[in-house]
């Protein structure tokens, strides 16, 4: 008998009491405005602003209403103007050259590696092409960071990172999010804190800072805030400033605050389920997973392997049969996308020279959502379940 997974891959964990207490309390108050707040009060967003750039490391941080609305505010605050060309990843997800074509500006796609880290060779040969890279971590993957600051650095690239798959990740014992000028985050439900919708921005910079704070619409109550610079960096920018309004409020804060308390076991959690997955797939044929370096201490909160080479009926024969098995998976190498966006040449707003490197890579690329609801042994099951079904059309596949 085949056994079968009855799991939801799209079951989150419930929202935490004191979370759901905390939420409770602003709606009681209602006061749900960020700058609603009462005297002596500093309300649950700045006080989460306060509490994830102290996390951070970060001098600075501004909590807005989505990952994609921190990166245009972003790209606007270090002065991305429309036409401007920008550096990003031709596999990342669809707000992140969206949050480009936001502004105005034109996606300069640099292509994937095996490892699904952008391809730095790549970004080399157009890095004369922009001065501004908005660097994805694409499904919590960081690429070799040290080479890519170097290479930044040489050709004076301006790097925002994109760290809705690296919240709580870091690169040689740094936070990810903290190598750029800026750090864009999300706290949409399927990140690693679940807000519904939201997001973060940290950086160091105060002339950055005052401006985002300024986009985001702070009605001059930019005072108000506990992890942005003093009046004097807000003088300095607040007439020349738009506001273009998307705040974080005081219910998402009060939810997220005892979440991001437990982040780093949560992080934990996820990895000890992404290393259950892993080791059920590790030597099967035909399949290749993805090697993890060891400056790298990621959260697995997704896993991805490539069936690289493989026919596309091959493909989908896998997908289909672990489907009617219960084991939901992506395939990134879909003719047409379902459900998502992440490959360059589904966003068509944008002009795309081919990729075929990245093109062999994305069309073997498979893969899952590891929520915490699943236990280790649900882990374990769903990888005999892929394994078997990998084995048994890798031996119909024509001979590599
Ligand atoms: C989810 C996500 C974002 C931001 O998403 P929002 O839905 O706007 O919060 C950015 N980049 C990647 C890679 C993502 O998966």
């Amino acid at each position: 008998m085949n056994e079968h997974f009855t799991g939801s891959f799209t079951q989150q964990e419930p929202i935490p009491d004191t979370a759901i207490d905390a939420a409770v309390a602003v709606l009681k108050s209602g006061r749900l405005h960020r700058y609603n707040t009462g005297p002596d009060e500093a309300g649950e967003v700045a006080l989460l602003e306060q509490e994830f750039a102290a996390e951070m490391d970060a001098k600075y941080c501004l909590a807005v209403a989505s990952g994609g609305y921190a990166m245009t505010t972003a790209l606007r605050a270090i002065g991305v103007k429309p036409g401007d060309r920008v550096l990003t990843n031709a596999f990342t997800l669809a707000p992140v050259p969206g949050a480009i074509a936001a502004v105005g500006a034109v996606p300069v796609f640099v292509g994937v590696t095996e490892d699904l880290v952008i391809d730095l060779d790549d970004l080399a040969a157009k890095a004369d092409q922009a001065d501004v890279l908005l660097l994805s971590h694409m499904r919590g993957h960081i690429c070799d960071m040290d080479r890519l600051l170097a290479l930044c650095g040489a050709t004076d690239i301006k790097i925002i990172e994109d760290c809705a798959h690296t919240m709580g990740a870091k690169w040689r014992g740094r936070w990810s999010g903290r190598d750029g000028i800026i750090g864009c985050y999300s706290t949409q439900t399927y990140k690693h804190l679940n807000s519904g919708e939201g997001g973060f921005l940290v950086t160091d910079d105060d002339a950055v800072m005052a401006r985002a704070v300024v986009l985001s619409g702070s009605y001059m109550l930019y005072g108000r805030h506990l992890a942005a610079p003093g009046a004097e960096a807000f003088e300095a920018v607040k007439y020349d400033t738009p506001n273009i309004s998307g705040r974080m409020d005081h219910l998402r804060a009060a939810i997220l605050r005892p979440q991001l308390q437990r982040l780093a076991s949560q992080c934990a959690a996820w990895n000890t389920r992404y290393r259950e997955v892993e080791k059920g797939l590790t030597e099967c044929p035909g399949l290749r997973l993805i090697a993890r370096p060891e400056a790298e201490t990621y959260v697995g909160s997704s896993i991805q392997f490539l069936l690289l080479d493989w026919d596309a009926a091959g493909v989908q024969d896998v997908l289909a049969r672990c489907a009617a098995r219960g084991v939901e998976l992506k395939w990134f190498g879909g003719a047409e996308p379902m459900g998502f966006t992440s490959r360059y040449d589904s966003w068509r707003y944008a002009p795309a020279e081919p990729l075929p490197e990245s093109d062999r890579i994305l069309a073997g690329l498979i893969d899952m959502r590891l929520p915490l609801t699943f236990s280790l042994d649900d882990c374990a099951l769903i990888a005999r379940i892929i394994r078997s079904e990998v084995g048994a059309v890798y031996q119909k596949q024509p001979v590599q």
